[in-house]
């Protein structure tokens, strides 16, 4: 387990339960309703939900919903549910915003402790002040600094009462300008948000081309509804100001947060001593980042808006609730998050080895049955028409999962691609003459002429003969096996289902560096779609017992369990599930990942 060793165990030991009062420890995962969570956030999940699992602890859910401007019930409800499909039960959960009145009233005690004062400078103007914008020239105080408390007190509660617009006014906490880490260069604790100016800012800091501000029109300077808390403040707290109260006030012990916070660290801990609250400990772990994706919430929605994918889940997406609707159990997303372990360096990993550590989960968990992507028929023409024959087929390996039995008939359909017109020493599946195993079947069958369709010039039909001897003696051994499903209405075999083969949605390992802007490294064959793909009778069984086997933050009853936790292999295939856009008797599957060696792909 990574909480065992390195960075976490060091965390531990910093402050152990049973040192200076701490009788467990606590954490939160903190995520911004804003958006969907993304494979990054697994990390975050798993460390904080984990680590407070692991010492015994307690983990909240925290939503912290202090930008009003993005912020939305639909996100904060589908980031609490990708929680528990992890597997978490937050302990509790809340919100920032439970905090308003809290957090207001402590603002008023820095100001009264000379700790804060309210500042009418103009962002350029700030800017200057902080040194320019290397940060080489000199760096000193505005005017507004050392204005009296009083004054101050009186600004604030009129910035609280809506007397100023947006950029007319903030709070600015009274630090160090001296102090050589600019999260000391008097941060912001309040401001007052116009509508597109959070937008605005996220697309700064994800360096977006189109980052320029906008002029104000009158509905901008309107102050942003809250989700939560509605028209009631005008003035919302900073996550500078935020985030190191409200860890206080919940007696977070271990604050875990992402390395690009380490500079912050110190402010965390000069406004909480400041304030003489409760001290969490904030210690900084490196970020996931995956690459040959996009994750960020601006190239998503325009991936989306523009029908790249069919939504925020599209299985090609690496937000969360896209890598479930693929399939991908989340005990998979776990054990690949615990393989990386937790360092201060940013893990990159590629999808490659991402798909690696699902389909090694996968080999080991779902059951197993055949399926044909891009059938083709073939006639056994030495069977009785009617002739049918039960075959055994385990689901697993592993014996646990039993067996099932499936119709061999004198129609089979097996993949195009196990199919060659012309035989040659080195190929080992169908080709005329050559004698090839179906799964299973007692005896090889050998292809013996086949029919094309003159205008596509594709194969449809092959006869065959089965090698079964005449004297009844044991069956030689073919070279390979293939699979295959076939046809028996008695038994309503085949089911039939359109599959769609999910490849990289962008052609390099870093779309955003694309040159003319990441749309343009869009791979073109991102979606394969086969329409008449064949499955064999065990789907039914595997169907009604889904989720089989249960994963810890699924619900276990059929009834209530999600399309996605129907999955299984296709020997030879890969691996599959049902997509959500399946309906009645129309079955979609999605492949969630491949075979190492699928055959035709
Ligand atoms: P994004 O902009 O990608 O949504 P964020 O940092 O704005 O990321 P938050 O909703 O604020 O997202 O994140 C909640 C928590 O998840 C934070 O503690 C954050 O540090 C952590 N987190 C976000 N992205 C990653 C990542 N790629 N790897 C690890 N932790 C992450
Ligand atoms: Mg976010
Ligand atoms: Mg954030």
């Amino acid at each position: 387990s990574m909480f065992k060793v390195g960075f976490l165990a060091d965390v531990y030991q910093e402050r152990p339960v049973d040192s200076g009062g701490i009788s467990k420890v606590v954490t939160r995962f903190p995520p911004e309703p804003n958006g969907f969570l993304h494979i990054g956030h697994s990390k975050a999940i798993a460390i904080n939900f984990g680590f407070a699992r692991y010492h015994g602890g307690d983990c909240y859910l925290r939503f912290d919903d202090t930008n009003p401007a993005g912020e939305k019930k639909e996100y904060d409800d589908s980031i609490e549910e990708t929680v528990r499909w992890l597997g978490f039960t937050p302990k509790k959960i809340t919100h920032s915003s439970d905090n308003f009145d809290r957090l207001y009233e402590l603002a008023e005690v820095l100001i009264q402790k000379d700790g804060a004062y309210v500042c009418h400078c103009t962002k350029a103007e700030i800017v200057d002040q902080r040194g320019g914008g290397d940060g080489k020239k000199p760096r000193y105080a505005c005017s507004h600094r050392n204005r009296p408390i009083s004054e101050s007190l009186t600004e604030f509660r009129a910035m609280r009462d809506g007397k100023y617009k947006p950029n007319e006014a903030a709070l600015r906490m009274k630090q160090n300008l001296e102090d050589g880490n600019p999260q000391m260069w008097d941060l912001f604790a309040y401001r007052i948000p116009k509508k597109k100016d959070e937008e605005a800012e996220a697309l700064a800091e994800e360096g977006e081309e189109d980052a320029t501000e906008e002029p104000g029109n009158d509905s901008d300077q309107l102050p942003p509804h809250h989700y939560r808390t509605g028209d009631k403040w005008k003035i919302y707290p900073t996550y500078d100001f935020t985030h190191c109260l409200c860890d206080s006030f919940e007696g977070i012990t271990h604050s875990l947060c992402t390395v690009e916070f380490e500079l912050s660290r110190v402010s965390y801990d000069w406004l909480n001593e400041k304030l003489d609250v409760y001290r969490p400990m904030q210690r900084e772990y490196g970020r996931l980042s995956m690459g040959g994706t996009v994750l960020s919430k601006r190239k998503i929605q325009k991936l989306v808006q523009d029908k790249y994918v069919r939504g925020w889940d599209d299985p090609r997406l690496y937000t969360l609730p896209a890598l479930r609707r693929r399939g991908i159990p989340p005990g998979a997303i776990l054990s690949f998050v615990n393989e990386l372990g937790v360092t201060k360096a940013t893990s990159n990993i590629e999808i490659k080895r991402f798909e690696t550590s699902i389909r090694r989960y996968l080999e080991f968990t779902v059951p197993r049955l055949m399926l044909v992507l891009d059938p083709i028929k073939i006639i056994i023409d030495d069977l009785p028409d009617d002739h049918l024959e039960m075959v055994e087929m385990p689901f697993s390996k592993d014996p646990a999962y039993g067996v099932h039995s499936m119709p061999f008939t004198k129609t089979v359909y097996i993949e195009r691609s196990d199919f060659r017109e012309v035989d040659s020493p080195d190929y080992f599946r169908m080709a005329p003459g050559k004698p090839v195993g179906l799964l299973k079947v007692p005896y090889p069958v050998t292809a013996t002429s086949f029919k094309k369709d003159p205008s596509s010039g594709k194969v449809t039909v092959v006869h065959a003969r089965y090698e079964k001897p005449a004297d009844g003696g044991p069956p030689k051994k073919p070279k390979s096996f293939i699979h295959w499903v076939s046809i028996s209405p008695t038994h309503h075999s085949p089911i039939t289902a359109e599959v769609r083969v999910i490849n990289p949605l962008f052609k390099s390992d870093n779309p955003a560096a694309h040159p003319a802007g990441f749309l343009k490294d869009i791979n073109p064959s991102s979606e394969e779609i086969f329409p008449n793909a064949m499955i064999e009778v065990g789907f039914r069984e595997i169907r009604r017992r889904a989720p089989w086997p249960a994963e810890a933050g699924e619900k276990n009853d059929h009834e209530s369990a999600g399309p996605e936790t129907v999955r299984f292999q296709g020997m030879r295939m890969g691996y599959f599930c049902i997509d959500k856009e399946s309906e009645g008797d129309k079955v979609v599957l999605n492949r969630i990942v491949s075979n190492l060696t699928a055959v035709g792909l």
